[in-house]
């Protein structure tokens, strides 16, 4: 069967760059159309052939220059012969077919302006960083697309990127001194994102000492040393992770991640990065903490950078000192990159804050179980009217956390929120009472992550409860 022919998935137009030195370009048209196409032509070494019985003075000042050759009549018949592109710029539906027609006769690839049905190539809308060129094109689709992505591109690509890859090019010889793979790239990783953009900030003929030096030293280095980033990836909508999370993963050689993580996150990691599952279930199954720790520093003293990945905030219930520790003892480099906390999505998902004044000017982060089991925490404090906690795996010791609050005081009305899948799109909030979270937790038989909002009550939900002049709110589930 041939393959390649469903016209749904088929892309009408294929990306290239044309080599235009010294080609010939044919354009018939005066007015401003045929000027804006002139402007962005005239930054090739096309040799451009301009057709038109009343150029506008722009036309003739390129002509009177020399960068253009002018003919001061109507497009005819043959002369397009030879022409690599013709554009019909003639604003003039009728003029622009017959140009189309005569020009395709004479066997040129033919752009009729703003007019893509019958265009054989569209230009692209272009971020022009010389050499580095980025063309971006919808088909015509969503012309509002393009100039937003041209936009943002515009913005993060410094302008400065242009001639440092310029300077960067007449270097490559020399760079292959260094070992294929990791090495160049860290070189080059280093020359775009540092050394270049801060000696060319002092002029152009700074930069190329500045990469003389920075290759001298990659030639000293003996043998790339690995990295290790902790990296917090948040509670799973990849909009919450940091730009340095993202610029991490893009750097990744290895990717050691929780069970937690979410695909749509691991998908941002470098293509060639390997991912590697540490997925800890609730009480320590899978992988050994011991393992993790021997994986991440024998990835790295090979000389990767490592990423490890890990739900939230790395900091916070991560196991996060046992892996450093490994790490500091193999001598290796580390670094942790925060990440938003399950309890703050939480919050933000039942549309409260974590504190509030004269509610509560302290909140507590905790957990329902540690490694011995279930955890002991100051329940006597934690009792007092207006306390907050987020109580994270609180799910399987929430019936003891019920117990000890209870045993010490607490009132029984006591709003709290269970929220699961904190940030995705199954998040779901159950809103309940102290004296109900047992059993409304069993028979919700929530099967995400979930964290336990003790002490408040989902915002709708504490609504409706004044309105109702009761603090009583019932066990119920908010859809938000
Ligand atoms: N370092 C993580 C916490 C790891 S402990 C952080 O900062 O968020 C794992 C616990 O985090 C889970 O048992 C659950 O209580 C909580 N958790 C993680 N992601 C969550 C999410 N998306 N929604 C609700 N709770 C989550």
């Amino acid at each position: 069967m041939y393959e390649g022919r469903n016209t749904e998935l088929a892309m009408q137009h294929f990306p290239i760059f044309l080599n235009l030195a010294g080609r010939r370009v044919v354009l018939s048209g005066g007015g401003e159309t045929a000027v804006a196409k002139l402007r962005l032509l005239l930054k090739t070494e096309a040799r451009l052939t301009v057709f038109a019985t009343e150029p506008c003075d722009q036309v003739r000042a390129w002509a009177d220059a020399g960068r253009i050759t002018l003919v001061g009549r109507a497009f005819g018949p043959g002369d397009a012969l030879c022409a690599a592109l013709a554009y019909a710029a003639n604003d003039d539906a009728g003029q622009d077919a017959r140009v189309a027609r005569l020009a395709r006769a004479d066997g040129a690839l033919v752009n009729i302006v703003d007019n893509l049905g019958d265009s054989q190539f569209i230009t692209p809308a272009i971020v022009d960083r010389d050499p580095v060129t980025v063309a971006i094109g919808t088909e015509g689709a969503a012309p509002v697309l393009a100039r937003a992505i041209k936009r943002d591109l515009e913005e993060r690509l410094p302008a400065t990127l242009g001639p440092l890859a310029r300077i960067g090019k007449a270097f490559r010889g020399a760079v292959e001194a260094l070992p294929f793979g990791k090495p160049r790239r860290d070189f080059w990783q280093e020359y775009y994102f540092a050394t270049g953009p801060r000696t060319i900030e002092a002029g152009e003929d700074a930069v190329p000492p500045a990469l003389g030096a920075l290759l001298a030293r990659h030639l000293d280095t003996p043998e790339a040393r690995g990295v290790v980033d902790f990296v917090g990836a948040g509670p799973g909508d990849p909009d919450l992770l940091t730009l340095k999370a993202r610029k991490a993963l893009d750097k990744a050689d290895v990717v050691i991640h929780d069970r937690l993580v979410t695909p749509e996150i691991l998908e941002l990691a470098r293509r060639e990065a390997v991912l590697v599952d540490a997925g800890k279930e609730g009480f320590g199954r899978a992988m050994a903490q011991d393992e993790i720790n021997r994986l991440i520093v024998a990835h790295a003293r090979e000389g990767a950078h490592v990423v490890r990945l890990k739900s939230g905030d790395p900091t916070v219930f991560g196991r996060l000192d046992e892996e450093i520790e490994a790490v500091e003892a193999a001598g290796l480099d580390w670094a942790i990159v925060p990440g938003i906390t399950a309890a703050s999505a939480a919050v933000a998902g039942i549309g409260q804050s974590l504190t509030k004044r004269a509610r509560n000017s302290s909140v507590r982060v905790m957990t329902g179980h540690d490694m011995k089991g279930f955890a002991d925490h100051d329940w006597r404090a934690l009792a007092r009217a207006g306390e907050v906690a987020a109580i994270y795996m609180g799910k399987r010791s929430a019936r003891f956390v019920q117990g000890r609050l209870l045993m010490h005081g607490a009132d029984p009305l006591t709003p709290v929120s269970v929220v699961e899948n904190a940030s995705r799109p199954e998040q779901r909030v159950l809103a309940t009472t102290l004296a109900q979270l047992e059993p409304t937790l069993t028979q919700a038989g929530l099967d995400g992550p979930a964290i336990i909002l003790f002490g408040l009550a989902p915002r709708r939900a504490a609504a409706l409860a004044r309105s109702l002049d009761t603090p009583d709110v019932t066990s119920e589930e908010i859809a938000l």
